[in-house]
C-alpha cells in the first residue's frame, strides 16, 4: 500500500489522504528541510499554532521528497507524534 502511495505522487495532484501536492516549488521560497528552492513536487505543510477560529491555518511549502525522507523520522511515544527532524 505504501508503494502505491509513492507512485501516485508522480504527476498527480491528489495524494493519499487527499493531501494536495504541486508540481512546482515556489521560486521565492526556501524549503526548510533541504534549504533549497529546487523546482520539484511539493506539498503545503500546516504550521503549528497558526490555526484561526475557522479552522484555517498557515502552511509552508516543502518538497515531497524532503517530507518523506524516512530516515529522518522520529517517533515520540509520550507526545503521540511522528515527526521529522530539521
Ligand atoms: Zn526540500
Amino acid at each position: 500500500m505504501q508503494n502505491d502511495t509513492a507512485k501516485d505522487t508522480n504527476g498527480c495532484n491528489i495524494r493519499h489522504e487527499s493531501q494536495r501536492t504541486f508540481k512546482h516549488f515556489p521560486k521565492d521560497i526556501i524549503c526548510p528541510l533541504c534549504g533549497t528552492s529546487e523546482d520539484k513536487e511539493c506539498c503545503l505543510v500546516p504550521i503549528d499554532g497558526t490555526d484561526d477560529d475557522n479552522g484555517i491555518c498557515e502552511a509552508e511549502p516543502m518538497h515531497v521528497d524532503c517530507v518523506t525522507q524516512l530516515d529522518m523520522f522520529r517517533y515520540n511515544q509520550e507526545m503521540g507524534i511522528l515527526y521529522r527532524k530539521i
